[in-house]
């Protein structure tokens, strides 16, 4: 059995707030109890809305916070070669197809049908089609990919205290993903998964709105040959009276709070975490 190891994952298009810290904090309790440790990762695919002073100011709060990682933090703007190599891997498998759809177009010509985040899902126009000279996207082909891997698809869900459980996975529902976006060759979905196993990621523990999200990432990791790590999606952030804290508490940046003379032990309790996780 390799050593527990887990990741905290932010991305660096704002400060960090509340519901960031909660994610972290968890990570860390679990870490402890499972006698693992927790990396950083830094997912800055984003050229435009992640900024290196963001991230400056996100390693800063967790520090605040009294939460530090091992050496050296992982960038993922340093990886693009890496990701490049994976698309360029599924393509000549014809696994992927170039895209030069707008979301407008898409919009256009989609049906009513929705992935899980909501977008309508791509109708296909681009399937088939050369690689135009034009700037592209680089989308999944799920019909084939499926037709590869047949599934069932599965993952192992646990929860600290509590017995593991058997999740079934749809990949189906995602359609034709987007792997690799117009402006770097990859997306969000690519760059997790390979980066998960490149870090020997055994344990996910992330937010509940990234559970749908999983079931993407279960067929990814069939289809490149890698591990399937056991998640635990964590639920809203509660106060410490077991009260949903209410949205605009939970978005408060931990800046705009240590500036308003919060101390870092308060915001740690009051997110239900007390000063346990500061030992060890
Ligand atoms: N970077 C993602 C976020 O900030 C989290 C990704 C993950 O934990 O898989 O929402």
């Amino acid at each position: 059995m390799p050593s527990p190891r887990l990741r905290f994952a932010p991305s660096p298009n704002g400060r960090l707030h509340l519901g960031h810290a909660y994610s972290a904090l968890l990570n860390a309790e679990i870490a402890r109890a499972l006698h693992g440790e927790v990396l950083l990762r830094i997912e800055d695919i984003d050229p435009v809305r992640c900024r290196p002073d963001l991230t400056e100011a996100l390693i800063a709060d967790l520090a605040w916070l009294g939460l530090t990682y091992p050496d050296p933090v992982w960038r993922q703007s340093a990886r693009m070669s890496t990701y490049r190599a994976a698309l360029d891997g599924l393509w000549a498998r014809g696994l992927i197809y170039p895209c030069t759809c707008t979301r407008r177009e898409i919009q256009a010509a989609a049906g009513h049908t929705r992935d899980p985040d909501g977008a309508s899902l791509y109708p296909g126009t681009c399937r088939g089609r050369p690689v135009p000279d034009a700037p592209h996207a680089w989308r999944l082909d799920m019909k084939r990919a499926l037709a590869l891997c047949p599934g069932p698809f599965s993952y192992t869900a646990f929860a600290p205290g509590a017995p593991d459980a058997v999740r079934v996975a749809h990949p189906a529902r995602w359609g034709d993903a987007v792997l690799g976006r117009k402006d770097v060759p990859t997306s969000y979905h690519l760059a997790v998964v390979l980066d998960d196993a490149a870090q020997g990621i055994t344990h996910v523990v992330r937010g509940q709105d990234l559970e749908a999200a999983t079931d993407l990432h279960v067929l990814l990791q069939r289809l490149l040959g890698l591990p399937t790590p056991r998640y635990h999606h964590h639920g809203l952030i509660r106060d410490e009276a077991g009260e949903k804290l209410s949205k605009s508490l939970r978005s408060e940046a931990l800046a705009a709070l240590r500036e308003q003379g919060v101390s870092a032990g308060e915001v740690r309790a009051r997110l239900g975490f007390g000063d346990r996780t500061m030992s060890g």
